[in-house]
């Protein structure tokens, strides 16, 4: 049923990983297998069985043709540099090439220790194991890059970490596992060798566009894409709320996509101050801060690059210095048309960040729930189109709007600024509310409802809840059908302040 493997990495030189064998686990049991991805990645549909897949996707009886291996990699974490880090709990097996001809990792988190563990004991709990399952894939499904998930088995032993938990193995599948520490590994090591293999690998699988260059404009255009990719991810990040938790070096990629999903979480009331790892004491990777942090983290990169970019060590730091100091240039770019889309506007004023500040900032003044508010938009405009005037409910949806904020006065006087500028689109209300509802999910994976389907997974062994969330937030667009409304923002007795890592 599996896919053939073409070892990449496994043929760069020895240094650069440690092959490693997973650890045997008890009972391994297939809980979440990803039907759609693994068509994507050749594998057979009509060959699936659910007992080899565990066995295969615990480790216990790594698929034929996979050679596992731990990366090495360093990383800034919080800011304090670690020379050695590296894989301590994952397992990459090898590249398959999916059915575009593109290559894609295949890696085990939670395989059992790795000649990069430390004190860790190599296994991953249950409930991170489906935290990231569920929103990776609800990233992939709101268009954000991102690692995805091709699985998840349970392995019948349990784990000790704040309690006893069950432990899991998730099969995350990347376009490379390359980050920021895989460079700084090496540079730290000062082994340039490994750095320009490291870089071409890059530019081979993820800028294939910059193959004709040459030299020191070579190695100086991937920092600029990676900068530019960097920039529009973590932009697209915020236009959902979504807050990454650990930006450390070694969870940053150089592909561009979202990379750990330890912390992560939604935020539901908008507050550009959001924190919700427990971890992040300082609030170092607070909603807010996220372009800052991505910015920092590509400094390190570029750093890592230095002797590639010029033999002349000043004028190879001033060309990284200007193509860090672009970073917020493209940020704002990809930002402000993400704004620009939110609010439905296609065409492009002077006015408009303003207008989106605005609608910002009474969402903050007025506690407002930030996916529900953009969410509304469509309806608040389709009570002024087609719904004028036909009665009593006719401003249903501008109410339901004004409702979701403390102070209705500033967001009604916003509705009717944002109405104006709206007349200047050259599209009717039903255009614009369809391109809104395009844009603006109903459906995130709130905290609350991903902590009770982790609940129920791991106290009562029921995947019923973790399944229907999964549904709902793999069709972000689509208002959601079912019993829970997993549209609706937490009761104050539900709501999570804090999410854990569970390493
Ligand atoms: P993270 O904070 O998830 O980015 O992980 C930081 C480092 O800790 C990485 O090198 C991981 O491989 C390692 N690590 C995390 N959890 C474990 C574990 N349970 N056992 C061994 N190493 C771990
Ligand atoms: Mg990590
Ligand atoms: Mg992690």
């Amino acid at each position: 049923m599996f896919p053939s493997f073409s070892l990449r990495y496994a043929h760069l030189p020895s240094r650069m990983s440690a092959e490693c064998a997973p650890t045997r686990v008890a009972n391994p049991r297939l809980v979440a297998f990803n039907h759609a991805l693994a068509e994507e990645l050749g594998f057979e549909a009509a060959a699936f069985d659910a007992t080899e897949a565990a066995e295969a996707l615990s480790g216990n009886a790594p698929p034929a043709g996979s050679e596992p291996l731990a990366m090495a990699y360093a990383g800034h974490q919080f800011g304090n540099f670690v020379p050695k880090l590296g894989d301590g709990r994952a397992l990459l097996l090898g590249e398959v090439i999916n059915r575009d001809g593109q290559i894609r990792e295949l890696q085990l988190k939670g395989a059992g220790r790795t000649p990069f563990s430390r004190g860790g004991d190599g296994r991953a709990p249950l409930g991170p194991v489906l935290r990231e399952y569920l929103v990776s894939e609800a990233m992939h499904a709101l268009g954000i890059p991102t690692t995805r998930a091709l699985a998840a088995v349970t392995t019948g032993e349990r784990i000790v970490r704040r309690l006893a938990e069950p432990g899991a193995v998730l099969t995350r599948v990347a376009s490379s596992h390359l980050r920021v520490g895989t460079f700084q590994y090496f540079a730290v090591r000062k082994d340039v060798e490994a750095i320009q293999l490291l870089a071409d690998m890059a530019i081979e699988r993820h800028y294939p566009h910059l193959e004709p260059l040459s030299g020191g404009a070579r190695y100086l255009a991937l920092l600029e894409a990676v900068i530019a990719r960097q920039a529009e991810l973590v932009a697209r990040w915020m236009g959902v709320g979504f807050i990454h938790g650990v930006m450390n070096t070694d969870n940053s990629t150089i592909s561009g996509e979202t990379l750990d999903y330890g912390p992560c979480a939604f935020m539901d009331a908008y507050d550009p101050r959001t924190v919700f790892s427990s971890i992040d004491e300082r609030g170092r990777y607070a909603f807010a801060n996220q372009p800052h942090s991505a910015q920092w983290n590509l400094a390190r990169f570029a750093e890592t690059l230095l002797s590639l970019l010029d033999d002349d060590h000043d004028r190879a730091i001033a060309l990284a210095t200007d193509a860090i100091e672009a970073f917020p240039e493209h940020f704002e770019a990809s930002y402000g048309a993400i704004k620009r889309a939110k609010l439905g506007l296609e065409r492009v004023e002077a006015g408009d960040e303003a207008l989106a500040q605005e609608l910002l900032d009474a969402m903050q003044a007025g506690h407002a729930d930030y996916t529900l508010t953009f969410r509304t938009l469509a309806d608040a405009l389709e009570d002024q189109g087609e719904n004028h005037g036909k009665g009593d409910d006719k401003h249903d949806g501008e109410s339901r709007l004004v409702a979701l904020f403390d102070t209705p006065e500033a967001i009604s006087a916003w509705l009717s600024r944002w109405r104006e500028r709206l007349t200047r689109e050259d599209a009717d209300a039903a255009t614009i509310a369809a391109r809104l509802r395009a844009t603006n999910p109903a459906v995130i994976p709130r905290n609350h409802f991903v902590e009770q389907a982790l609940k129920a997974a791991d106290d009562k062994d029921d995947f019923a809840p973790f399944e229907a969330l999964l549904a709902a937030v793999t069709h972000p667009f689509e208002e959601p059908e079912g019993e829970l409304d997993y549209t609706q923002p937490p009761q104050p007795s539900e709501r999570v302040l804090r999410t854990f890592c569970g390493t």
